[in-house]
C-alpha cells in the first residue's frame, strides 16, 4: 500500500487554491480512488464494497459516483475523495491533495485554473455562503419560535393553575382565558403555516433576499 509519506514534501504553510482543490477532486473520481482499496460492485446508482474502514463480511460501503461521497453504514466513516484519502491513508488534508494530485498527474506548481474552473469555483463559493446566510436566518427563526412557544408555554401553565383553583376575579379569569388562547393559536399556527419548515423558512428567506437586491438597487 502507498503511504503519505513519499507525497508529505516540504510540509510548511502551502496553502492550496480552490480551484486547484476543484482541479483535482474533478480528476479524482472516488469511485476509482476507493476501488483502490476495496473491490466494489454496482447498486443502483452507487457503489459497494467491503468497507476498507472496518473489518466486516457483508458489504456495507457505498460510493455514490455522482455525488462524489462514500458513506459507511457499518463504521458511520463517511465523506468525500479527501477525506477517504484522509482515511486510508491516514494523514492530513494537504497530504491527501498532494497524494490525489500527484495521482491524476495535476502539478500544483505553475498552476493556473482556465476561465471556465475560476467561475464555477466561484460560483460554488457564491451558493455555499448563500446557503451559511441561509442556516443562520434558519437558526435564528427557529430559535425565535421556540422561546416564544415556551414563554405562552408558562404562561399558559400558569393561567391554567389559578383557573383550576377557581380563586380567580372575573377580570383575571379573562386574562387566564386570553393566555391560554394565545398559546393554542401560536402553536396551531406553527403547525398549520409550517413555521419551523425548512422549505417555508427558505421561501422567506428568498424572499427578503430578492426585496433587499431590489432595495439596494
Ligand atoms: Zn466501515
Amino acid at each position: 500500500m502507498e503511504t503519505y509519506t513519499q507525497f508529505s514534501r516540504n510540509k510548511n504553510s502551502r496553502r492550496f487554491s480552490p480551484e486547484f482543490i476543484a482541479a483535482v477532486r474533478e480528476h479524482s473520481p472516488i469511485e476509482l480512488v476507493a476501488s483502490a482499496y476495496t473491490k466494489l460492485r454496482k447498486s443502483g446508482c452507487q457503489l459497494v464494497g467491503l468497507c476498507p474502514f472496518h473489518e466486516e463480511r457483508t458489504p456495507s460501503f457505498y460510493v455514490h459516483p455522482a455525488k462524489g461521497a462514500f458513506f459507511c453504514h457499518g463504521c458511520g466513516a463517511r465523506g468525500d475523495v479527501f477525506s477517504f484519502t484522509k482515511a486510508v491513508l491516514v494523514c492530513d488534508f494537504r497530504q491527501s491533495v498532494d497524494y490525489l494530485s500527484a495521482r491524476a498527474g495535476i502539478s500544483q506548481s505553475g498552476f493556473t485554473p482556465a476561465h471556465e474552473l475560476r467561475l464555477r469555483v466561484a460560483r460554488v463559493a457564491t451558493r455555499r455562503l448563500e446557503e451559511r446566510k441561509f442556516k443562520d436566518f434558519w437558526n435564528c427563526r427557529i430559535d425565535a419560535i421556540n422561546a416564544k412557544h415556551r414563554a405562552l408555554g408558562r404562561a399558559a401553565t400558569n393561567a391554567e393553575i389559578c383557573l383550576r383553583s377557581g380563586k380567580l376575579r372575573t377580570e383575571e379569569k379573562k386574562l387566564a382565558w386570553d393566555a391560554l388562547e394565545r398559546y393554542l393559536s401560536f402553536a396551531l399556527r406553527v403547525e398549520r403555516e409550517g413555521l419551523c419548515d425548512v422549505e417555508v423558512l427558505r421561501r422567506e428567506w428568498l424572499a427578503r433576499t430578492r426585496r433587499e437586491g431590489r432595495n439596494a438597487a
